[in-house]
């Protein structure tokens, strides 16, 4: 499909966060998060058609800068994304990030849009996307350990996909207790502020953990993780920087997006190379099953994948058709006569 015609000026919408912030507000959050999870499952059963490949990462000692592309071969998209743990303590954002969408036929960009706020939501819809398929029947209660910029979107994507009730906040740092708790009063979900992991886990069907830390640390203990439980595990998601106890995978079945760059960047980093996991696309599928019994521990090994902000990018460039909110960017050269570069260049003197 042509997204683009050589009459065309070639003006490329672009999103920036303000639009971006006021779409969420002119969609309703609750929806955009319904929206986004249709649009990341529609992709996922259509996963084998998808260029993949593990994202592009450039480490240095205080964080991580990746690209992520893919292209089912009608669109191309990818994302910038950067992971600085200690951005906060400097009054930075941990996770900013912007993306693109390109026309395969022509090559021509055909979105620009900040994807900061937008992979908050993605990250969101998926995890909720999955714990559809993946937690107990009836789960109504999270415990959400570490309570940063994506806490709030994880907790209002579970409420609006599978109808969270109540959830248990933890952080180590009570300010982001404090400031989750504010942001989520009067959204519809139960709040309870805990002062330790053991007890923001007590009674819940589903464990949230989305710390950042650049290390291997343990969030969750083995002895802490009974049966029947659904764990989100968001914040292992780079070489060297996991949340989980290695026996609490020994004793789960894992689930992950696309194992060639799990094994890298997720929880299963710390387990051997064959380590047996499930691709969710499977489950969505229905090729292979998610969740078989009462007793047995679910674990989704997020990392963040190629193939949700394409899902992402795509349901932003279908949306603001027709709405006010986007501008467009020269960022095209496009001379009338395409091999006159050069000429489109002297008439643009002076
Ligand atoms: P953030 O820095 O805003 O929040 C992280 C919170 O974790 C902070 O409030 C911090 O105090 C808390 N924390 C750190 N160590 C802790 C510990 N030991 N116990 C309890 N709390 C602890 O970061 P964010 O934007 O909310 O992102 C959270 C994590 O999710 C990051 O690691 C990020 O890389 C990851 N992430 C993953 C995906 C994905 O697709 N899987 C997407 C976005 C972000």
């Amino acid at each position: 499909m042509t997204l683009t015609t050589p009459s065309d000026k070639a003006l490329v919408p672009f999103v920036s966060v303000d639009n971006m912030m006021q779409l969420i507000h002119h969609i309703g959050i609750e929806q955009m998060l319904r929206d986004l999870a249709g649009y990341v499952e529609e992709d996922f059963k259509r996963w084998e058609l998808f260029d993949k490949t593990p994202r592009v990462a450039s480490h240095s000692d205080v964080g991580v800068i990746e690209l992520m592309p893919t292209s089912d071969g009608e669109a191309y998209g990818f994302k910038y994304v950067n992971g600085h743990p200690k951005n906060t303590s400097e009054g930075l954002q941990t996770v900013t990030a912007f993306g693109l969408l390109a026309d395969v036929y022509t090559g021509y960009p055909v979105l620009l849009t900040e994807m900061t706020i937008l992979t908050a939501l993605r990250t969101a819809a998926t995890s909720a996307m999955a714990a559809k398929y993946l937690a107990p029947k009836g789960a109504d209660t999270m415990a959400m350990i570490g309570n940063g910029a994506q806490s709030e979107f994880q907790t209002l994507a579970m409420k609006a996909i599978i109808g969270l009730k109540s959830v248990r906040l933890y952080d180590k740092d009570a300010a982001a207790t404090e400031k989750c708790a504010r942001n989520l009063q009067g959204l519809g979900v139960e709040v309870v502020s805990c002062k330790t992991p053991e007890d923001a886990i007590e009674g819940a069907q589903i464990l949230t953990t989305c710390t950042a830390d650049k290390q291997y640390a343990t969030i969750l203990t083995d002895n802490m993780v009974g049966s029947g439980v659904h764990i989100n595990a968001i914040g292992g998601d780079c070489p060297g920087k996991t949340e989980l106890a290695a026996g609490i995978l020994s004793r789960s079945d894992v689930f992950v997006e696309y194992p060639p760059q799990t094994r890298i960047e997720g929880e299963i980093q710390q387990m051997p190379e064959d380590f047996a996991v499930t691709e969710l696309w499977e489950v969505i599928a229905g090729r292979k099953q998610g969740r078989t019994g009462d007793r047995q521990i679910t674990l989704f090994d997020s990392v963040g994948f190629a193939i949700e902000d394409f899902s992402a990018l795509r349901y932003i460039r279908d949306r603001i058709k027709g709405t006010g909110y986007f501008t467009e960017l020269d960022m095209l050269a496009d001379p009338d006569d395409p091999r006159d570069l050069f000429g489109m260049l002297q008439r643009a003197k002076g």
